[in-house]
């Protein structure tokens, strides 16, 4: 058994050995791919494969690509009220956003705060389709942008649906695919994305890349959110990060291959560990669990059990786990998404488990007899663990 299990996936996912390969080989390319000597076309010649590698997770075209330093940047690109559809310049003054996005997304890009618009879910974290159906009759046009998967319950979102809907309303539609991507099918076309965006380390690339896809170049962004060299076809200067790209590229084919069987084996495994959290403590809750959820993602919380506690109890136990929403602060704050899907305070220290395609028996295995510790202690309501 390996001394740690690593379980928390949604914060990042280890470099597949494919990805890599491909980092280690893309730094001896020496050229800038901006470049027309030979250097110079190697570099682009890698960089354009990593972009049709990536199209095709989410049957984009390549031109539709353009790569970005992360997701986060991607969302900021993506939501501005300045997107052109076919040419049409009017100003998009709104921007609908469910209330469970990711943070990039919440901050609302470059639209100023008092054009975002929340959009409640349900109990089990579901947009509530019939709300934005409410909040696009009121006014136009608006950019919406909806999460397929969330990074804390895992919940899918109801895109497709959304995406007729806001076609319906004249909208543009966003789609923040960065954990469901390499997890769930992603094709751009059947959820209806105009606009989606990637991030590389969720599906087993390097950190510090991303990709904003868009569907067609009908779609244009006449002010990108970084300007100077023409890179990227005018939408993000700066010279490529040429080796994060690559990988990325390469992360991105071997999601596409792997996918089915990687998601059996989550599917497997994610069963196995929750029946064995509620046949230990059968008071714990999962949130989300009515709903379809990614295959790799479990969270939970149980009466007294407090997260931080929570999440240094495993991590002694050698077991890498978060409380909800990783926190880049290192402190965690209390979740919007439990919030949003109104689970009452005293549940609210919900702690997220979520594993992937090097999880095994034995980690599972490991985390059922940190968990009968833990449990064990919350039942006593010891000091220290029960809130
Ligand atoms: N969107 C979602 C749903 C995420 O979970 C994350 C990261 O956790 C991001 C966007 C941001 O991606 P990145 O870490 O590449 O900035």
């Amino acid at each position: 058994m390996a001394e740690r299990s690593y379980f928390d996936w949604n914060a990042t996912a280890p470099l597949r050995p494919e990805a890599r390969a491909a980092l280690e080989a893309a730094l001896a390319l020496g050229g800038n791919p901006s470049s027309v000597h030979a250097e110079g076309r190697a570099a682009r010649h890698a960089v354009e494969i990593a972009r049709e590698q990536v199209a095709a997770l989410v049957g984009a075209q390549p031109g539709d690509v353009v790569f970005t330093s992360s997701g986060t940047e991607a969302n900021m690109a993506a939501l501005t009220p300045a997107i052109e559809v076919d040419g049409e310049k009017r100003p998009r003054s709104r921007l609908l956003i469910s209330a469970i996005e990711h943070a990039s997304v919440r901050s609302g890009g470059r639209f100023p705060p008092e054009a975002i618009e929340e959009m409640p879910v349900d109990a089990d974290g579901r947009l509530d389709l019939a709300a934005l159906e409410r909040a696009l009759s009121r006014q136009a046009p608006a950019v919406v942008s909806v999460m397929l998967a969330n990074n804390e319950t895992g919940v899918l979102q109801p895109v497709a649906e959304a995406a007729a809907i806001v076609h319906a309303a004249g909208g543009l539609f966003h789609v923040d695919a960065v954990q469901a991507a390499g997890r769930i099918g992603c094709d751009m076309a059947a959820l209806g994305a105009d606009v989606l965006t990637l991030s590389a380390h969720k599906i087993g690339g390097p950190k510090g890349a991303g990709a904003l896809i868009r569907r067609g170049d009908h779609i244009h962004f006449p002010s990108p959110l970084i300007r100077g060299g023409g890179q990227e076809r005018g939408l993000r200067a700066g010279t490529e990060n040429v080796p994060g790209i690559v990988a990325f590229g390469a992360a991105a084919a071997a999601a596409r291959r792997n996918g089915g069987s990687e998601v059996s084996h989550m599917l497997a495994l994610r069963t196995r560990l929750e029946a064995g959290l509620r046949e230990i403590l059968p008071s714990a809750v999962i949130f989300g669990q009515k709903a379809e959820r990614l295959p790799n993602t479990t969270l939970f919380a149980a009466p007294g059990m407090k997260a931080e506690t929570a999440v240094i109890a495993f991590d002694l136990a050698g077991i890498a786990i978060s409380a909800g929403a990783a926190c880049s602060s290192g402190k965690v704050q209390p979740s919007h998404v439990l919030a949003a899907m109104k689970v009452p305070p005293e549940l609210r220290g919900a702690v997220r488990v979520s594993l992937g395609w090097e999880t095994t028996e034995a980690d599972i295995e490991r985390f059922q007899n940190a968990w009968r510790k833990l449990a064990t202690t919350l039942s006593k309501g010891e000091r220290g663990i029960a809130a």
